[in-house]
């Protein structure tokens, strides 16, 4: 276990190495520590209330942005009492002793002090953070943002994932940041439509008839999940969860940690050719509006303003300013080049077979690559959650929901990011590209690629825009991915009971490439003992449905 604390100083001093300290524990706690790099568990001692480690801690000092960042190697601490710490340099060459008044370490550790004399470094810890082993499992976009955010707070994270990470859901999605989208899958009538589409296999929304019991409990939980007080509690939880979500993608964009990537704030249109859908359409938007997000209503003429090229028999649409939209592949690449240069490991081709434990705590990872140890595990693994999950005894509803890509790398007429109603087809201008995204296919975790889908959706799209024409091979070069669909389409983010160190981030469905950076970012504050940015009541993965 590492502990990491962050000085803050007014003299920038000189990082120094360290000899000696002490930890102060508020509650005078024993705080059991220092693994030495001969000396193992170097006694510690009580001296009036102090709790003291000797020389030969694996201690080293660096810099971060300016800051002198001192890590020690520990072999378990209790926290979060700790108020501050002293450390005694190295004086002339030799360590000295130093006495410290006990009332010093009383000190509210808010702002931070630095007290620094020629022998003395006297550092109270600003931000303290218990520096994790953190392994993830899944390198999709919740697995990748986990890791962003966990090693911003300090923690050593590792990637494991079955693939080459180049494809799958996080790859092939339609790149839409959806705060407009309140309204989850598990609606009411959506059983219905499911029903009816059940055994037309070119219908947006597809449930394959089959007898797994896995799937029929997932289907009874969908059914009680669609009830019309359910979906209104469910509304304001989606939308602030999308709209932090949103504001972590400009903090993204703005750190320039991942260079300059699309993220475009077009908003997004909602296109329809029949009245009945542009009515229910109109009722979603005033839900959006209400929620403080802009959005707007949209005649013939004006559509066509906004989007020149559409089909004369497009009857209107709503304008979701609000949304927005980046290019998928482009992101995940940035990812994937950024962490490691921060210290996150990635090891792709590594399948995650089992678990290792001790009582109610995961202590690592068994892989087709070898052994991982972990003192928390994130499990980011997308619609394979549950055949994970259940070797630890925990049950997740969840199933694979798989949806269709179709790129097409030539101009075409597309300017705004435009869902398809009457189809649910939905077309993204990306950086370099369009790409036609579409259907709901619940049919098990297969990545079969059904011809007639894809057909499904080069032609309705064309039926949208007038000169639009989808070409044989890209028809050809379709892909297609796997949403983690849960019940009730609310994400499953969080801890289980059964284990203490185990975090689950999956089941995002529809709004997963959307939730990525939330999700992340509310991981690292669950690991990191912070409160969370939201309530995360509606998300707990063993919810009741
Ligand atoms: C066609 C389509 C369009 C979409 N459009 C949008 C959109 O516009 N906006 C939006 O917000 N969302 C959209 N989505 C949904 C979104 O893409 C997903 O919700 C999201 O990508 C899921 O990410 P994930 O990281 O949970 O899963 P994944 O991306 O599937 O990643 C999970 C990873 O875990 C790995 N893994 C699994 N089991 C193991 C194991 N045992 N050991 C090691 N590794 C393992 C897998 O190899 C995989 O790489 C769309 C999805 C599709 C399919």
């Amino acid at each position: 276990m590492l502990v990491r604390l962050q000085s803050w100083s007014l003299k920038a001093p000189k990082p120094t190495p360290i000899r000696s300290g002490f930890f102060v524990s508020r509650t005078r706690q024993k705080l059991a520590f220092v693994s030495g790099r001969e000396t193992k568990n170097t006694a510690a001692s009580s001296g009036g209330g102090f709790w003291h480690f000797q020389a030969g801690a694996q201690w080293s000092t660096e810099r971060s942005e300016g800051t002198p960042v001192v890590r020690a190697a520990v072999e378990s601490l209790t926290l979060p009492q700790v108020l501050g710490c002293i450390f005694k340099q190295e004086h002339n060459g030799a360590p000295s002793e130093a006495k410290v008044p006990q009332s010093w370490c009383l000190l509210p550790a808010l702002a931070g002090y630095i007290i620094q004399t020629e022998s003395v470094h006297l550092v109270f810890i600003t931000g303290l953070t218990m520096a994790k082993n953190i392994v993830v499992i899944g390198g999709g976009i919740m697995g990748l943002n986990s890791a962003y955010y966990l090693q911003k707070s300090g923690h050593q994270v590792v990637v494991l994932d079955k693939s080459e990470m180049t494809g799958g859901a996080s790859y092939v999605n339609a790149g839409y940041l959806t705060p407009s989208h309140i309204v989850p899958l598990a609606a009411p009538g959506m059983m219905a439509k499911g029903l009816k589409y059940m055994f037309n296999s070119s219908s947006p929304f597809y449930l394959k008839p089959r007898l797994d019991p896995d799937f029929l409990k997932w289907a009874w939980y969908f059914h009680k999940s669609s009830t019309r007080e359910k979906v209104e509690r469910a509304i304001p939880i989606i939308a602030r969860i999308n709209v932090l979500s949103k504001a972590l993608y400009e903090g993204i964009h703005q750190s320039g940690d991942l260079g300059d990537f699309q993220l475009e704030k077009k908003g997004l249109l909602m296109l329809f050719k029949t009245q009945e859908l542009g009515a229910e359409e109109l009722e979603v938007m005033k839900r959006v509006q209400g929620l403080g997000l802009e959005a707007q209503a949209l005649n013939k003429a004006e559509i066509q303003d906004l989007q020149p090229g559409l089909n004369s028999d497009i009857q209107g649409g709503i304008h979701y300013q609000c949304d927005a939209h980046t290019t998928p592949t482009q992101l995940m690449e940035r990812f994937k080049s950024f962490l490691p240069q921060v210290g996150v490991e990635i090891h792709t081709g590594t399948t995650v077979t089992g678990f290792t434990s001790r009582g109610n705590i995961l202590t690592g990872v068994q892989t087709t690559q070898g052994f991982f140890e972990a003192d928390e595990v994130v499990m980011a693994s997308g619609a394979w959650s549950p055949l994970l999950s259940k070797k630890l005894g925990v049950k997740l509803p969840l199933q694979a929901g798989k949806g269709y890509r179709i790129d097409v790398a030539r101009p075409t007429p597309v300017r705004i990011p435009a869902i398809l109603m009457e189809t649910k087809v939905a077309i993204t201008p990306m950086d370099g590209f369009t790409r036609l995204a579409g259907t709901m296919e619940l049919s098990g975790i297969n990545h079969h690629i059904r011809k007639n889908r894809v057909e499904a959706i080069a032609r309705l799209t064309e039926q949208y825009y007038d000169t639009f024409k989808i070409e044989p091979a890209e028809l050809q070069g379709a892909a297609c991915g796997l949403r983690p669909v849960t019940p009730d389409g609310l994400p499953y983010i969080g801890r289980v009971r059964s284990w203490k160190n185990l975090c689950l981030a999956t089941g995002h469905a529809m709004m997963g490439w959307s939730l990525g950076p939330v999700t992340g970012k509310l991981i690292t504050e669950i690991i990191s003992g912070k409160k969370p940015s939201m309530n995360l009541e509606a998300f707990d993965p063993e919810r009741r449905f």
